[in-house]
């Protein structure tokens, strides 16, 4: 670590020239100027090393969710340049490629939910967009052309694209990209920690899963295409009841309303299963993933559709496929390779075991560690997906005042200390790489309290 001090011969240099020459997303050019940078430049497990030889803990994969797999794997990296190296590319339009056959093949069998064809992009909110146009692709082929509105719901995020944007709960979007897509309507989340008193979890799903019916009625069901919904939504983590999703599923099908569960944050092991949906006894239309799919090695996305949806999609199979455009980088089968190598390593390291057991036993830790505190309002999640909601009042949770910044200020704090978590407001939230051993899980629930119970000791 020492000697990796000359490994940047000039940060300042580099910091000024990615304030000038890099747009980096949601991290203002003060933040960057002040914490200068920090600059990655190796990586390797749940650990990253910047320019001045400091090295992080990554209870982040990588930042944003994506190296599922920690960083530096080289059987990933063997398997993209064996096949870089075969064939690096060519167009699904000319070509099929087996990597991409093999990945979604392998993909379809991971669960019994039916999940059958994979439409390959390369990224979430290509993903996501893509599933769009699957499902008014399955109503116009039904003969129901005028079902062209999507439901999505408050706190969600979609994404970045023009559709991604229009189904996401984020005020700068809204503003900034403002005209956004037509017909996109919003719903309540389901957020039980915040259900009314007196209510329990299952009625309070029931619930909200009510009102997003009677917005359904209000709308006209025969205009609506399918509601956008990550089955556990990880930016606040709000693990939902059973009853919610038993009945969002139930009208779905009453008003044949497809489910496009928004697995792009979650699938692929986050929580200890292949996918969110996994853990609740429903089964979505069209699901849509990102990040871990590749472990954040090569960029790859897509929208798998059941055989329902598919079959009624295909229609007569002689035009109907052709019909639905794609991207030039469409089952790209580099990015596929590093895909079947992702899949592999989940298995025979049975990662999605070790996910449920470490990841569980840190929320379980985190539950003891702050039991009566008066500051902690709720410790949720599934896996490696964690979330620990601070508040001002613990009997009415209230929500500190937004000045005070509580969740940033344990963000940087954490950041200084060299270890790094996400706040969404005063939600704190974890989700390491699943190949966190029990020792790296014990590092982030130290580090994580150390950040938050200094912060909340200076309030
Ligand atoms: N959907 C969900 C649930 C996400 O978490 C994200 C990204 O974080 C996206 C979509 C967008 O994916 P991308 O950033 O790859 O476009």
């Amino acid at each position: 670590v020492d000697n990796k001090i000359n490994q940047s011969p000039d940060y300042a240099r580099i910091v000024h020239d990615s304030i000038q020459y890099v747009w980096r997303h949601g991290v203002s050019v003060d933040t960057t100027r002040a914490e200068r940078g920090p600059i990655a430049v190796s990586a390797s497990g749940v650990r990253v090393t910047d320019a001045d030889g400091t090295v992080f803990l990554d209870a982040l994969a990588g930042g944003s969710a994506a190296a599922t797999l920690g960083h530096a794997r080289v059987d990933v990296a063997d398997a993209v340049h064996a096949q870089m190296t075969k064939l690096h590319w060519v167009s699904l339009r000319t070509f099929i490629n087996e990597p991409s056959v093999e990945l979604a093949r392998r993909i379809a069998g991971l669960t019994e939910a039916g999940l059958q064809t994979s439409f390959f992009v390369s990224s979430g909110s290509e993903a996501v967009e893509s599933a769009t146009q699957l499902a008014k692709s399955y109503h116009r082929a039904r003969g129901n052309p005028e079902r062209t509105k999507f439901l999505y719901r408050k706190t969600g995020y979609h994404g970045t694209s023009l559709v991604g944007a229009s189904a996401s709960d984020n005020k700068e979007f809204r503003t900034w990209f403002a005209p956004l897509a037509p017909g996109f309507v919003e719903l309540d989340a389901c957020y039980p920690y915040r259900r009314p008193a007196g209510m329990t979890e299952d009625e309070y799903g029931v619930s909200v899963a009510d009102a997003m019916e009677a917005t359904i009625i209000a709308e006209g069901p025969e205009t609506i295409a399918a509601i956008l919904a990550e089955s556990i939504p990880a930016a606040l983590v709000l693990v939902p009841p059973a009853s919610y999703m038993r009945r969002l599923r139930e009208i779905c099908d009453r008003y044949d309303i497809l489910w496009i569960d928004d697995e792009v944050f979650i699938g692929f092991g986050r929580t200890g299963r292949w996918f969110g949906f996994e853990h609740y006894d429903v089964t979505p239309d069209i699901v849509t993933v990102s990040k871990g799919i590749t472990g954040g090695y090569i960029p790859l996305g897509a929208a798998i559709a059941t055989s329902r949806v598919m079959e009624t999609i295909f229609g007569d199979g002689a035009t109907t496929q052709a019909k639905v455009s794609g991207h030039t980088y469409a089952a790209h089968p580099t990015a596929c390779a590093a895909g079947l190598a992702v899949l592999d390593a989940i298995e025979k390291e049975h990662l999605l075991e070790s996910t449920a057991s470490v990841g569980d036993w840190m929320i379980d830790e985190f539950r003891r560690r702050y039991d009566g505190h008066p500051h902690v309002g709720d410790i949720r999640g599934k896996g490696f997906l964690i979330g620990i909601e601070l508040v001002q009042d613990l009997a009415t949770k209230d929500r500190f005042a937004s000045q005070l910044s509580v969740g940033r200020r344990i963000m940087a704090r954490a950041m200084e200390q060299q270890f790094m978590l996400r706040a969404t407001g005063d939600v704190v939230t974890l989700f390491p790489a699943l190949v966190t051993t029990q020792q790296d899980g014990e590092a982030m629930v130290e580090a994580t309290c150390r950040a938050i119970d200094e912060v909340i000791d200076e309030i």
